[in-house]
């Protein structure tokens, strides 16, 4: 088999005196995610979606919370530690989905410089680089803006067809 398929989900609270950023994107609004690291939603279940295609555990197992070197860390630096971690073993990606769910602030101006700067961090044209928002109708923890969440899907094929 030479295509492989991961999904990822991550969700982070907002809270006050944070930076938001999405897709390794600094995004003006008056919350940010809170988190160990920069707390990027959209990278984090992208990286876990890279993960999964090839069982390969979660970010949580790679960059552990309670570990002090990820402290801040620039999620865009983590993903490509991911990408080559996958590249490694062989595998290439063919194309990212993923939907951010955020009641505010409005991503739509904001959506495709996040496709340009992970497409940058994997070596990817931005237009295998599919980013999707939308609010959650005021539902649930988004709704009410305690909270952001993103989903992914990757796609990975085989480098090396002989493998
Ligand atoms: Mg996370």
């Amino acid at each position: 088999m030479n295509l492989r398929i991961g999904n990822g989900y991550d969700i982070h609270r907002l809270g006050e005196g944070r930076p938001l950023i999405l897709g390794g994107i600094a995004i003006d609004h008056e919350l940010g995610l809170v988190g160990h690291s920069d707390a990027d939603v959209l990278t984090h279940a992208i990286m876990d979606a890279m993960l999964g295609a090839l069982s390969l555990g979660d970010i949580g197992h790679y960059f552990p919370p309670t570990d002090d070197r990820w402290k801040g860390a620039d999620s865009i630096e983590l993903l490509g530690q991911v990408d080559r971690l996958v590249r490694d073993r062989g595998w290439e990606i063919v194309n990212i989905d993923s939907v951010i769910v955020a009641e505010r602030p409005k991503l739509k101006p904001h959506i495709n410089a996040m496709r340009d700067r992970l497409g940058g961090a994997l070596g990817l044209d931005p237009g295998c680089v599919g980013v999707k928002a939308t609010t959650n109708e005021k539902l649930g923890a988004e709704g009410r803006e305690e909270g952001i969440s993103a989903q992914a899907v990757v796609l990975l094929s085989k480098t090396d067809s002989q493998n």
